[in-house]
């Protein structure tokens, strides 16, 4: 295995949410960051949808690569010698259409000789019912997104209940894991990023109620994720939202220890100032967790930071 003294960032974006009209994609600002912050930089942009999931005003979803952005995308990688890679949306069901878009995008990118890092698989879609899209006529796709409204998670979370949120969502990180087509699995408790805990009894809001379903499910994904040898990440991001730690919490990290699961570290920035955030705290958590080694990937192959 290759190997590495400098840590990486294995999960950075080009482009924040939420502007509109959309901004392009600017690699520049983001190398600027990276190199200030002496990390070495993992892209992972957010790779187009299956075509019933382009929606929304932009036709993105909110956060995706519209198809019509595919080509200025990897026009802005080409001939900078940095490796492109993806974080890609894991969807029940869409497993087929997803994968041919990947093969798509990597197959562009290396006849315009630009370099290919890894990929990375995220479930931000679960199953769900309520408007998540601002009144958009979904066309009945069964999945809302639960990262991008806290309002909308609680007013999935009423419908759908805790208990089934929780099941549902690790059977889709496992069955993620299962199709084998990922180098990582990005921000494993995503579900999380809306949780608060009670200042004087540290009882989730959220989840609180199904804390054991929680424990067992987010156990048995990690010994998925130990058996299939995929990686896991350890993305700070958490720390800027409701949640207020990485995704990873010390013990999800534990039992990565135990069960003997390889680490990234990653930022998911989106902006400049976010790269590489956290890190110093991170790496020293990490260790005292007893991680003693961090995964990055290039040309899909693992490359091992000493921590
Ligand atoms: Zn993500
Ligand atoms: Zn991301």
């Amino acid at each position: 295995m290759r190997t590495s003294s400098t840590l990486h960032d294995e999960h950075m974006h080009l482009r924040p949410h939420g502007v509109s009209p959309l901004p392009a994609h600017r690699l520049a600002p983001m190398l600027e960051a990276a190199r200030a912050k002496g990390v070495v930089p993992g892209i992972r942009e957010h790779a187009p949808l299956p075509a019933r999931y382009r929606l929304g005003p932009d036709g993105d979803y909110l956060f995706c690569m519209r198809v019509d952005e595919v080509e200025p995308f990897l026009a802005e990688l080409e001939g900078q010698g940095v490796p492109v890679g993806f974080e890609i949306d894991h969807l029940d069901g869409c497993e087929a259409e997803t994968q041919a878009i990947v093969s798509d995008l990597l197959d562009r990118a290396r006849r315009r000789g630009i370099p290919i890092g890894g990929l990375t698989g995220s479930v931000h879609f679960i199953h769900g019912v309520v408007d998540d899209l601002g009144g958009v006529d979904k066309g009945g796709i069964p999945h809302v997104l639960c990262d991008y409204l806290e309002s909308v998670m609680k007013a999935h979370l009423a419908e759908h209940g805790a208990e089934r949120t929780v099941r549902e969502y690790f059977a889709s990180v496992r069955a993620l894991i299962g199709t084998g087509f990922y180098d990582v699995v990005g921000h494993l408790e995503l579900v999380r990023k809306w949780d608060r805990r009670d200042p004087e009894t540290g009882v989730s809001e959220l989840f609180g109620a199904v804390e054991d379903v929680y424990t067992r499910e987010l156990e048995a994904t990690i010994a998925r994720a130990a058996e299939a040898d995929v990686i896991l990440e350890y993305n700070t991001a958490g720390r800027d939202i409701v949640i207020g730690r990485p995704y990873l919490s010390d013990e999800a990290v534990r039992a990565c220890v135990r069960h003997g699961v390889k680490l990234a570290l990653s930022s998911d920035a989106h902006t400049p100032k976010a790269v590489g955030r956290y890190f110093a705290e991170a790496t020293e958590t990490l260790r005292g967790l007893g991680v003693r080694a961090l995964y990055a990937v290039r040309d899909r192959e693992r490359i091992e930071v000493a921590l």
